[in-house]
């Protein structure tokens, strides 16, 4: 095929081959596949595609992509290899060059993962508007496929989901064409923002070694050890489900499918602190890091884990500061504190001798780091005292107005109440704390914040438009209901007024 498109950033090559298909006007999958692979068996596979080598021949002209950028940049590869064994990540490459026949899902372990795979298709409505302004066309951006994670971090806002009769043809790429009538929008959790934040930077690590079963045994070891969680040799189980349960609600993580039990004795959570047999999710990881270790990103933490050593035993990490000069910690103590009162603690460790010391001391000193640390999260104090709050406050009342806009047609949207808006800020916590200072802000909340009865009649509207009910269709007033979630006890007597306006049938009371 001649000019075959480049890959976007972020694009995915299934997104890449499915525009090649409308560049080119074919419209016969079969034939789209004879043209870009000269083999008409290949799946369309949209996270972990094979037959890369085919795509690396046609890109060849542009001298940009390699098979390891098309893999590491333009497919869902990285999120996760890191939590393969080596032999397997490079199996894997090898396989994505020709026919894989599925064996990397196998190795990935996605079949019979816990984490269903995700088999619709999704986008932002926000970040399409920008591809079309950018690109002159629209394209599937990778970050909208990470498996159970609706939501697009750029805007603070859910995905669309396109839930037509996908993959009727397994050798169709289906290339983005949104669909503004009829794509409705997913539902999410806010806790769907801290594990989507560092599953999209799993996506965008450089290529690298995975860490081997051992590596990942003792660092889950240490971080128990770190919270107190272990009691010599055993990982003291109730105490590292108080830890998660402290961050992710039971209810979130049974709607991941992620549920943990504390008397079950083969729960994930309870498996990833034992000897590490077999690759745990990245869901499943990410959700003990941001527990247990919320200041490290995934970066920091993957070369840290790289670099614990295979062969040596596991020592018991706070107390080994005993062999280094007391100088030196000292030294580094001193150095870490200059630079989180200039930084911060988070971004601190993203400067780049921040991150060396802040490394330094977590291998040799953890104990006092993790305990500084935590005195330390917040910004700097002098910084604080210098709140303009007029200027805050306008720009957060601005904030709030472009969140109220983006989710205004959002019908699936969780109760707009005042602390679902402070929630989608950056800082809604320490706003929420500060209100009395932010006149603007607060008139915004008591004026927009959605009360019982219009989130219920938002539900029931919603209820409505997915039963597919138009003006004139005869309405089924228990399916409504029970798809709204709402019932004959919990409903309000607006909401109920509502729906019987609506089946037309007006009681009086
Ligand atoms: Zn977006």
């Amino acid at each position: 095929m001649w000019n075959f498109p480049t890959p976007l950033p972020d694009e995915l090559i299934y997104s890449t081959i499915a525009r090649a298909g409308l560049h080119h006007g074919i419209q016969s999958p079969k034939q789209l596949l004879e043209e870009v692979f000269q083999d008409r068996k290949v799946v369309a596979t949209v996270d972990l595609p094979s037959h890369l080598n085919a795509i690396v021949h046609l890109l060849q002209r542009t001298g940009r992509f390699s098979l390891i950028d098309l893999i590491y940049k333009h497919t869902m590869f990285g999120l996760y290899a890191p939590f393969v064994q080596e032999s397997h990540r490079l199996k894997a490459i090898t396989l994505m060059t020709e026919q894989a026949s599925g064996s990397v899902h196998l190795m990935f372990g996605l079949n019979a993962s816990r984490v269903p795979n995700k088999n619709k298709f999704h986008y932002c409505p926000i970040c399409i508007q920008q591809q079309r302004e950018t690109y002159g066309e629209y394209f599937w951006n990778r970050a909208w496929f990470v498996p159970n994670l609706p939501i697009c971090l750029k805007h603070n806002c859910s995905l669309l989901s396109q839930d037509y009769i996908q993959q009727q043809h397994r050798h169709l790429f289906l290339p983005l064409l949104p669909n503004h009538t009829q794509d409705l929008p997913e539902p999410y959790f806010k806790e769907d923002f801290i594990l989507g934040q560092m599953s999209v930077e799993l996506l965008q690590l450089d290529p690298q070694p995975s860490p081997s079963h051992e590596q990942w045994t003792k660092f889950y070891l240490e971080i128990a050890d770190a919270k107190n969680c272990r009691r010599g040799s055993q990982v003291r189980h109730e105490q590292t489900y108080e830890q998660v349960i402290n961050k992710f609600k039971y209810v979130y993580l049974n709607s991941k499918n992620l549920g943990i039990n504390p008397d079950q004795d083969t729960s994930w959570l309870k498996t990833i602190f034992r000897k590490h047999r077999k690759a745990f999710s990245f869901l499943e990881h990410c959700i003990v890091w941001s527990s247990f270790i919320p200041e490290m990103t995934p970066k920091d933490i993957l070369q840290y884990v790289s670099s614990i050593s295979a062969n040596q035993y596991f020592v018991k990490r706070p107390t080994s500061t005993d062999n280094i000069p007391l100088v030196k910690i000292e030294e580094m103590r001193q150095k870490w504190q200059d630079i989180v009162l200039l930084h911060g603690v988070t971004s601190g460790r993203k400067i780049k001798s921040g991150q060396a010391t802040y490394i330094w001391l977590y291998r040799n000193d953890q104990n006092w780091l993790l305990t500084f640390n935590s005195k330390h999260l917040s910004k700097p104090q002098v910084r604080k005292n210098k709140v303009n709050w007029p200027i805050r406050d306008f720009s957060i009342t601005k904030e709030l107005f472009k969140i109220l806009y983006r989710s205004n047609d959002d019908l699936a949207c969780p109760r707009m109440s005042k602390s679902w808006f402070l929630n989608q800020l950056s800082k809604g916590n320490s706003i929420s704390k500060n209100l009395h200072q932010l006149p603007l802000s607060s008139k915004f909340l008591s004026t927009y914040s959605e009360n019982t009865i219009a989130y219920q009649i938002r539900r029931i509207t919603h209820a409505m438009i997915r039963l597919g009910y138009t003006e004139s269709s005869t309405k089924d007033r228990w399916r409504i209901l029970r798809l709204a979630g709402l019932s004959k006890e919990r409903i309000t007597q607006e909401a109920q007024i509502f729906l019987n306006m609506i089946c037309e049938k007006i009681y009086a009371y």
